[in-house]
């Protein structure tokens, strides 16, 4: 649906032309008619991403009397960031409109040019609740003409504790107003929330997975708990670029895992509640700049963050609730551009992972923490590709007399390789001998060595694991020739040989057994060292003859199975 097919004047539709919206995001498509033309209430349940503000700004600039020089319309938010970005949104809209007033009113700042901008004649307020109450508790702000009220980000406003000041609020509204209520999620206590103020409304969902998070991968790497900041360095060294929000849960988590990247020289900073405002504001400016590559977040505090061109979110932590996962990753993967969601796991949250692939009916693909190596190979062709970009300061074209002078020994191959040393070398020694952070591939190596040494002999006999298969070269001939030669007895019957493509079993009668284990001590084959060992039983194996012994003793004492029988023998 094109913007154009919508009633609206056309002021309006060249500002949304200006912001080059082409066609209706699906929530704009279900609610922005209804919205025209109806003064019904609307409770929708949609993440940011989904182009939320537009579908209740745009209504709501297209109802408002600019003649009137009175609030007409209050729009609730949590957060301050919300707060004005939902303003620059509406101010964006009614660009081509004269007489439009939008003022945004939020804690943590001065409340002088806010009364001011009230004062003036403002149609649209925007506002944290705890600032709006204030106001109203001023005798500033006056609701008694408001006609729509939005609660947006229902959800997250009754989890930052605003209940009670939006029962204040709403109470000082018209009971005849349109109440919008928008929310990601829907807890009993947003449904609560609905069911005391909203009258007859229509619900829309657009599906839980945003618009956006079409163009989002989702990745999992599944390492130790105490793994999990070494396999957020890898993921953030193999990904040069990387511009994203690491999520944490708490506030702690957010502000240790910050100062550890911070430390360990990355481009990173954290947002969280225990900032003061302004610290808040210049940690978001740098972010918006660019000058942090990471920004380290609890939830709350990153709602409002609109930055369209994130590559990455990180959960660090996967949230309590699925459907913030569901949030979260819609961060990145916006207009119209790629981004990957990240989840560091451990081995316990395997669960967890498939639920969320439900919810968001996408896979959520198992990655390998990358090694060392693969880190310093990509970090090497960045920096190279860095150099080749770097504009050339002409400054230096002064000094390179002697600067060649300095070089003229040196053979270019070796003084590349020494220019790339100079950047190169604290990462190179950092990763070298780094170990496998990946648990799933350890998991994966550990059943696979385990089936491998695995299996049951024929009886009298004893069955060997030995690390050499059809891969290393070796055949059944020259598998038994291997055991004579290792225990010097030509005499001893090899029983079955199973040759498998990286390992091998032999049976060998029990009375051999030693002598196997001592022959093949520190031996290598064709440079390989050789590891012969008593192959283990396997679990089920195990069961079997735990079954077997069972049902022995239940002949022994002359019964079938039944407890009476069992207990008739015992008695005997
Ligand atoms: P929101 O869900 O309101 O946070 O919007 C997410 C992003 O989508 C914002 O950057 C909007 O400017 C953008 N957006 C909203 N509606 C549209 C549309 N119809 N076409 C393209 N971009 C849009």
């Amino acid at each position: 649906m094109n913007f154009n097919s919508l009633k609206i004047s056309d002021r309006l539709l060249k500002a949304i032309t200006d912001l080059k919206f082409e066609k209706l995001t699906p929530i704009q498509e279900k609610a922005i008619p209804y919205l025209i033309d109806k003064n019904e209430d609307l409770i929708a349940l949609a993440q940011t991403g989904t182009g939320k503000t537009a579908a209740f700004g745009i209504p709501i600039v297209h109802k408002i009397d600019c003649d009137k020089k009175y609030p007409q319309a209050i729009i609730l938010s949590p957060t301050r960031e919300l707060c004005l970005q939902i303003s620059k949104d509406l101010i964006a809209y009614s660009k081509y409109f004269e007489n439009i007033n939008i003022t945004a009113i939020y804690g943590g700042s001065n409340i002088q040019p806010q009364i001011k901008s009230i004062r003036s004649g403002t149609q649209i307020v925007v506002g944290t609740p705890g600032r709006v109450k204030d106001l109203i508790n001023r005798k500033v702000l006056k609701l008694k003409t408001i006609e729509i009220v939005v609660l947006d980000e229902a959800d997250e406003m009754l989890n930052m504790g605003f209940k009670e000041d939006l029962d204040a609020i709403l109470s000082e509204t018209p009971s005849n107003k349109q109440t919008l209520l928008f929310s990601a999620t829907m807890p009993n206590e947003v449904m609560k929330l609905s069911k005391t103020y909203m009258h007859k409304f229509k619900t829309i969902e657009v599906a839980s997975r945003n618009e956006g998070a079409k163009n989002v991968d989702h990745h999992y790497y599944m390492v130790n708990a105490k793994d999990r900041y070494n396999a957020l360095r890898r993921i953030c060294d193999i990904n040069p670029k990387i511009y994203g929000i690491i999520f944490c849960r708490t506030r702690r988590d957010t502000k240790n895992v910050a100062d550890k990247l911070m430390n360990d020289g990355y481009n990173a900073d954290a947002l969280h509640g225990d900032l003061s405002q302004s610290q808040r504001d210049h940690v978001m400016s740098k972010f918006r700049n660019r000058n942090i590559q990471l920004l380290v977040a609890t939830d709350v505090a990153a709602r409002g963050i609109d930055i369209d061109n994130l590559t990455h979110v990180i959960n660090y932590n996967l949230p309590d609730e699925n459907e913030v996962y569901v949030h979260r990753s819609g961060r990145t993967g916006r207009a119209g551009r790629k981004g990957i969601s990240i989840i560091i796991a451990h081995s316990r949250e395997g669960r967890k992972i498939n639920a969320i692939e439900k919810m968001i009916k996408q896979k959520i693909f198992a990655k390998n923490v990358p090694t060392g190596k693969d880190i310093c190979k990509i970090q090497l062709m960045h920096l190279i590709d860095n150099i080749i970009n770097t504009e050339i300061n002409t400054e230096i074209d002064q000094y390179i007399p002697e600067i060649e002078n300095k070089f003229k020994k040196i053979k270019k191959n070796d003084l590349i390789k020494q220019l790339l040393s100079v950047e190169f070398n604290r990462l190179l020694s950092f990763y070298k001998n780094a170990k496998d952070l990946d648990t799933s591939k350890k998991e994966k190596k550990r059943k696979q060595i385990n089936s491998e040494k695995t299996g049951v002999a024929e009886k009298g006999y004893s069955r060997f694991y030995i690390n050499l298969g059809k891969e290393t070269g070796i055949a059944t001939h020259n598998l038994i020739g291997l055991i004579n030669e290792r225990t010097r007895n030509r005499n001893i019957p090899v029983g079955k040989i199973d040759i498998m493509k990286k390992f091998s079993f032999f049976e060998i009668p029990n009375e051999f057994k030693n002598e196997i284990l001592s022959g093949f001590k520190n031996y290598k084959w064709h440079d390989k060292k050789v590891n012969v060992e008593i192959s283990k039983v396997p679990k089920k194996q195990s069961s079997i003859k735990f079954a077997d012994r069972k049902n022995k003793r239940r002949k022994k004492l002359g019964e079938k199975s039944s407890f009476k029988n069992r207990y008739k023998a015992f008695k005997k």
